[in-house]
């Protein structure tokens, strides 16, 4: 018989996850999974483009309702899963139902934060995580409703273009002194920033929010040195918190993340994390990449495949932000030591910076040209010598790889 498996979380690692054990452990296992969005898995990556308005919410589901049936997956969506009772291996779901596992997988991902300022509990005080949230956006953008974004990083700028797009008029406040400070250096931002506002964003860097201003609804937000920007909305996008909140009242370890092993097994056995709620080695990813990796080593090892671990990601940052395409991997701002090969064309709109240290290519970041994005991504995470290529490397793979054979 079947050994039942339950995932709690209908999110991107969940559906992988059952992607993956249908491939490798078909049969092995009755999986469930509990979910409290009340919709099919979806590509929240794209939620970006929903927002934009250059794909329709319905197209982003990750599997249709016909994928999930024909392998036998029982879905239970638009329901919270509240408590794990370790010992009985149990999982409790609100409306008091219980189903009982023989493993548990928690893919609960993240939470957005929501900065804790005065005012920050007024209507029209909202976040950018899931569809709810870009139903309500798209309103405000309908209705022209002027938004104030608080975060640089990638989702504060998805939220303020995707905005800006559909109509509302947006202005972009960022504590630090460039945007996706995580991610570039500080010609690229600069260079994004351009962009950025080109496309109809205002951006404000070195801008520290203190105040939402308001009775009951927004009127418009107050910074550090004094200056107020009339609004009708706020975005919090400053940052996510792995939803850990099922994992500790069940007793599991819990650091930032749900802190797993190599195998992705929690600190109780028969209990696995993967995803944005994981930390493994310390690190909570959030992006998908790494939660694929996850999935791809979990079902391996749900499998019964004792060899597969998890070793951690590299990370790499592949994406249209607003419209511009960024790349960003490995040690993008080049450490003590290291070289960096530049190319900037900002008529173009184009940026390019190489770092090498000790003979390999060690990270890189591009803008507006990120066709050679990954086989650079490659040469970083493979650790190929660059010699034979060094003369040429900046300019992409066919020449670097025909002067190589020359
Ligand atoms: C707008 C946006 C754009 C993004 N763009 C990119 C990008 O370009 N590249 C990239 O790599 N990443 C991007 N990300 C991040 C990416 O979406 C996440 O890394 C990915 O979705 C993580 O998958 P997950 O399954 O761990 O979490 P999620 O996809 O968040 O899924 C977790 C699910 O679990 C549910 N859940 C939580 N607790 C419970 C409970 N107790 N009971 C039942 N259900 C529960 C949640 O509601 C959610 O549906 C973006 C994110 C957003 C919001």
């Amino acid at each position: 018989m079947s050994e039942p498996l339950v995932i709690v979380g209908n999110g991107m690692a969940a559906a992988r996850l059952v992607d993956e054990l249908a491939r490798s452990a078909l049969g092995r296992y009755a999986v469930a999974v509990i979910g409290d969005e009340p919709r099919l898995a979806y590509n929240r990556v794209l939620l970006s483009s929903v927002l934009a308005g250059e794909t329709a919410s319905h197209d982003i589901e990750l599997k249709p309702a016909a994928w999930w049936r024909d392998r036998g997956v029982t879905l239970k969506y638009g329901r919270v899963a509240t408590e794990i009772d370790v010992g009985r291996h149990e999982l409790r779901i609100e409306n008091d139902e219980s189903i009982e596992f023989s493993k548990l997988v928690l893919a609960t991902g993240s939470r957005p934060l929501r900065l804790n300022l005065p005012g920050a509990g007024l209507l029209g005080v909202n976040t950018f995580r899931d569809s709810r949230d870009v139903d309500l956006l798209l309103t405000l953008a309908v209705n022209r409703k002027r938004v104030v974004v608080v975060g640089g990083g990638l989702l504060g700028l998805e939220a303020a273009y995707g905005l800006a797009k559909a109509g509302a008029p947006v202005t972009l406040v960022h504590l630090m002194d460039r945007l996706m400070e995580r991610q570039l250096d500080a010609a690229a931002a600069s260079l994004l920033k351009s962009l950025v506002e080109r496309k109809g964003v205002r951006v404000l860097l070195n801008a520290s929010t203190t105040r939402i201003l308001g009775k009951i609804k927004v009127e418009g937000v107050e910074l550090a040195d004094g200056r107020q920007i009339e609004a009708d909305a706020v975005i919090f996008a400053a940052g996510i918190r792995p939803n850990v909140a099922l994992a500790k009242e069940a007793g599991l370890a819990i650091n930032r993340g749900i802190v797993v092993d190599d195998r992705l097994q929690t600190s109780a056995e028969d209990i696995f994390a993967l995803g944005e709620c994981a930390e493994h080695r310390g690190i909570c990813y959030g992006l998908v990449e790494p939660a694929y990796e996850q999935a791809r080593v979990l079902a391996r090892h749900l499998a019964g495949r004792g060899d597969a671990t998890y070793q951690g990601s590299v990370v790499a940052t592949n994406l249209k932000v607003s419209g511009v395409s960024v790349f960003s991997a490995g040690d993008f701002l080049g450490a003590d030591g290291s070289e960096t090969i530049v190319l900037s064309d900002v008529k173009r709109g184009t940026y390019k910076k190489l770092v090498l240290a000790g003979g390999y290519l060690t990270g890189a970041v591009l803008i507006g040209d990120v066709a050679d994005a990954l086989w650079y991504l490659d040469m970083i995470k493979s650790r190929d010598p660059v010699a034979p290529i060094r003369r040429a490397i900046m300019f992409g793979r066919a020449l670097a790889l025909s002067s190589k054979a020359a």
